[in-house]
């Protein structure tokens, strides 16, 4: 935004120039990992919190982003809630579920963030993917540098608010994913990885050691 006056950032009433300097110098990159198919298994609508399964070597993925001091945020459309096949509750166990799986292979989520909606049930949403809500929210609330964060999913919706921001986006083919959204992430100028411990590691420019 511009002051239509001169054309110079705008800014608040007591913001001087060091001051939005030292403000925007402390926003953190981070890491936005979609949910299913990228962190855990992908099981279609996911109820019981007992049958959460980590995509393999995920754990190793989310170490690799906490040794580098970048917060990992989980960001998941669930439609399932609009639905009717899952509640807030059974979504709240299944991220706490999570986050112990993490735990126990000494990784950790910074926040999670999730979409209850679906266009057909609950009407259109400024948070359902792409769309940029849930980003939005993150954004203010962790203080984060959207421009070089980290876009990451199995899908070409996971990716697309990348473009909002000009940051990178990356996409990891799960069984899930079609070729349209393969081909639409390349055409996209997004990455594609070859699991979520590759995407990490092109992120954060390691190089990156294949799991067996
Ligand atoms: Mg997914
Ligand atoms: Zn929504």
């Amino acid at each position: 935004m511009t002051d239509e006056t001169n054309g110079a950032p705008m800014r608040g009433p007591f913001d001087t120039p060091a001051q939005m300097r030292t403000s925007r110098a402390l926003r953190r990159r981070v890491a936005f990992l979609d949910r299913d198919g990228t962190v855990i298994v992908d099981k279609n609508y996911l109820k019981d919190p007992a049958d959460v399964t980590l995509v393999p070597h995920a754990a190793n993925a989310v170490r690799a982003f906490n040794y580098a001091l970048v917060p990992v945020i989980i960001v998941s459309n669930q439609s399932g809630i609009a639905r009717g096949l899952l509640t807030e509750d059974d979504y709240r166990a299944q991220r706490a579920r999570i986050d112990d799986l993490l735990e126990e292979r000494s990784a950790y989520v910074d926040d999670h963030y999730h979409c209850p909606h679906h266009p057909d049930i609950t009407g259109p949403c400024e948070c359902r993917k792409p769309g940029i809500g849930m980003f939005e929210q993150a954004i203010v609330e962790h203080q984060i540098d959207a421009a070089s964060s980290f876009f990451i999913g199995d899908k070409l919706r996971d990716l697309l608010p990348a473009k909002a921001y000009g940051a990178r986006g990356f996409l990891v083919p799960s069984p899930e994913t079609s070729p349209e959204d393969v081909q639409g992430a390349l055409a996209e100028g997004f990455e594609l990885a070859s699991s979520l411990s590759d995407a990490a590691a092109k992120a954060l420019g390691l190089p990156h050691e294949p799991e067996s």
